[in-house]
């Protein structure tokens, strides 16, 4: 199996988020069966696009792009796992742009894998190289179970850039988290994603999948990253 994330970050309100859809479904009327698509989407959208896909039957799958690492309670405007668990399968941790924007922590990443995962969610942890070590050990330290995550190497120098790492090199990365995690578990890259790079990457041996930020909010550009890998 092999995974195409897209990552919205924080575009596309609700009405464009359905008209996405629609032009997604024209697009790609039938998702490959060996391919796993998931989209995370702002929290605003979830809910009816849910609704959506439903109606259409269209086989995709919806992640949220955060959660809080505190449990419910009160914390106002925290959306909780708890939460979640009723709205998406996946939901992205530890983006580079959180840790950036808004001083995410190893250890807050690693709560927040945890509580997703007591909620049946699937945390995708995304990982750079100066922290990946100790992200991997904070989430060993607060009993995470990895072998129920999703993992992406996610350049900081190429996410957003138009600059994607050297697939070669990725793949080296790739593997140095799979002998960390020592699981059979989906490890992806991410980083100025397109149609055309894309077979580069999926071709290596420990790329499962792909993380598209940019180029998940065209339907177009979308669809020919979904295209290229058939
Ligand atoms: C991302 O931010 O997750 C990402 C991969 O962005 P882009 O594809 O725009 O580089």
């Amino acid at each position: 199996m092999r995974y195409i994330i897209g990552n919205w970050k924080s575009n596309q309100n609700l009405t464009e988020s359905l008209i996405w859809l629609d032009d997604m479904i024209s697009l790609v009327p039938r998702l490959p069966s060996d391919i796993q698509v998931i989209l995370c989407l702002p929290f605003t959208d979830i809910a009816s696009f849910n609704e959506k896909l439903a109606e259409t039957n269209y086989p995709l799958s919806t992640g949220a792009q955060n959660v809080s690492h505190l449990p419910p309670g009160k914390h106002t405007g925290e959306i909780t796992a708890m939460m979640l668990r009723e709205l998406v399968s996946f939901c992205l941790v530890g983006h580079s742009e959180r840790r950036r924007d808004f001083g995410e922590t190893c250890e807050e990443v690693a709560q927040k894998a945890k509580s997703l995962l007591e909620n049946s969610v699937t945390p995708i942890v995304c990982l750079d190289q100066p922290y990946l070590d100790e992200q991997i050990k904070t989430l060993f330290q607060f009993d995470v179970d990895v072998k129920r995550c999703f993992f992406v190497y996610e350049p900081f120098s190429a996410i957003g850039t138009g600059k994607p790492v050297d697939p070669v090199a990725a793949n080296h990365i790739a593997h140095q988290v799979d002998f960390l995690i020592d699981a059979n578990v989906p490890i992806l890259y991410g980083g100025s994603v397109t149609a055309d790079n894309a077979p580069d990457f999926v071709r290596q041996n420990q790329i499962d999948g792909l993380l598209v930020g940019t180029d998940s909010l065209r339907p177009s550009l979308f669809a020919a990253i979904i295209n290229s890998l058939q």
